[in-house]
């Protein structure tokens, strides 16, 4: 068996020690005699899996008392409706903060149950930063305001924290999408009402979605809110309303479990940054490739990047493959290459494309 470097966006490499854990235990579940797939969400089994998966999770977080993790179907596309159904309450105007691909789609979906302001936006530059605090322009009495603290797409990277109380205005609760870098760096969950995100890049596989939600939120759905997507009921089940993704759920779990053998947030954290500056230092050094985001703003999780001469993007992408780095080539609405280096991708992974990319360049600069 050969593995590659794997670079995909999400759903994204997973450590190898946690799918050889998943392999043993795939036909008998700790001398169940059952796989996970097979259990019922209800048994004995399965409710210590998901138990221990929270418990893991809000120790790695550090998640406040008053704060309830839900787990959830339907991905960050599915929030991005359930989320204004369920926090508008009474209120009629939602913020949202609009960074890149990800917050645009998100503003344009509240639309349909919330009246949007744009508080910031960075379009207007190519969205290549996050727009200072300062400059938000907050509406009177928003029911939140909604950040994506990571695009994907863009390779752009909140490099602070949206904490609402330094501009005077704590009172709002923010929501933030942090689809993409949830659990890769250490985050104040207080300052937050809500956090969300797919499972699919740093904790599992597609289809399982983490819910973080401040208890005062809960009980405001729309009447129509899905009572399968209501937060307070998915709270008061404990997660287990409807059916849960019981294996991405053991598979987080297993997931958590590996972080907090790696030292947890803090110390996958410093190898984040590790990771992150070896392969922009080689970018910025460069005169074949360029990375054009603020470099105060740059994702240490997604990287993307441009060879000068785009007419070499297809034999770039041919040649990395050849020596195994794979699913490097960047988003159809950007172009270009973009790497994802999810914290299971280790430091040896991200040297061999800088080992790569040296050589392209110096083959065909
Ligand atoms: N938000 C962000 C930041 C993402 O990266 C993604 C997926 N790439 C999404 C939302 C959409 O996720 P999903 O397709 O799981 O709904």
């Amino acid at each position: 068996m050969s593995r590659v470097w794997n670079f995909s966006a999400g759903p994204a490499v997973l450590p190898e020690e946690v799918l050889r854990q998943a392999a043993d235990e795939m036909l008998d579940w700790h001398g169940s005699g059952m796989g996970v797939m097979e259990m019922s969400h209800r048994g004995k089994e399965f409710t210590a899996i998901a138990a221990q998966a929270e418990a893991d999770l809000r120790e790695l977080l550090a998640v406040p008392a008053g704060y309830r993790v839900l787990f959830m179907q339907g991905g960050a596309i599915a929030e991005n409706a359930i989320i204004p159904m369920n926090l508008m309450g009474d209120r009629r105007v939602a913020d949202y903060v609009v960074t890149g691909s990800w917050s645009q789609k998100s503003q344009k979906e509240a639309r349909k149950y919330a009246e949007v302001n744009i508080a910031a936006s960075s379009e207007a530059g190519g969205f290549t930063t996050v727009p200072a605090m300062a400059d938000w322009r907050l509406s009177a009495d928003p029911a939140y305001v909604f950040t994506c603290t990571n695009e994907t797409i863009g390779g752009l990277e909140y490099p602070f924290e949206p904490d609402l109380a330094q501009i005077g205005r704590g009172e709002v609760p923010v929501v933030a999408d942090m689809s993409s870098h949830i659990l890769s760096r250490v985050i104040d969950v207080s300052k937050y009402g809500l956090i969300f995100g797919g499972a699919q890049k740093n904790i599992g596989p597609a289809g399982l979605t983490i819910v973080i939600v401040r208890e005062d939120l809960l009980g405001r759905a729309m009447p129509h809110c899905p009572t399968a997507f209501d937060f307070k009921t998915v709270a008061d089940n404990g997660s287990m309303y409807n059916t849960p993704p019981t294996y991405g759920i053991y598979i987080a779990g297993l997931v958590f479990q590996w972080l907090k053998r790696q030292g947890g947030v803090a110390a996958i954290e410093a190898q984040n940054v590790a990771k992150a500056k070896l392969l922009y230092d080689f970018l910025d050094a460069s005169d074949f490739y360029e990375n054009r985001i603020d470099p105060a703003c740059r994702s240490r999780m997604n990287v993307p990047f441009f060879l000068k001469d785009e007419a070499l993007n297809d034999a770039f992408l041919v040649e990395s493959k050849a020596a195994g780095l794979v699913q490097l080539k960047g988003h159809k609405s950007v172009g270009g290459m973009r790497a994802s280096i999810y914290n299971a991708m280790p430091l040896a992974g991200v040297q061999a494309l800088v080992d790569f990319l040296r050589d392209f360049a110096a083959r065909r600069g």
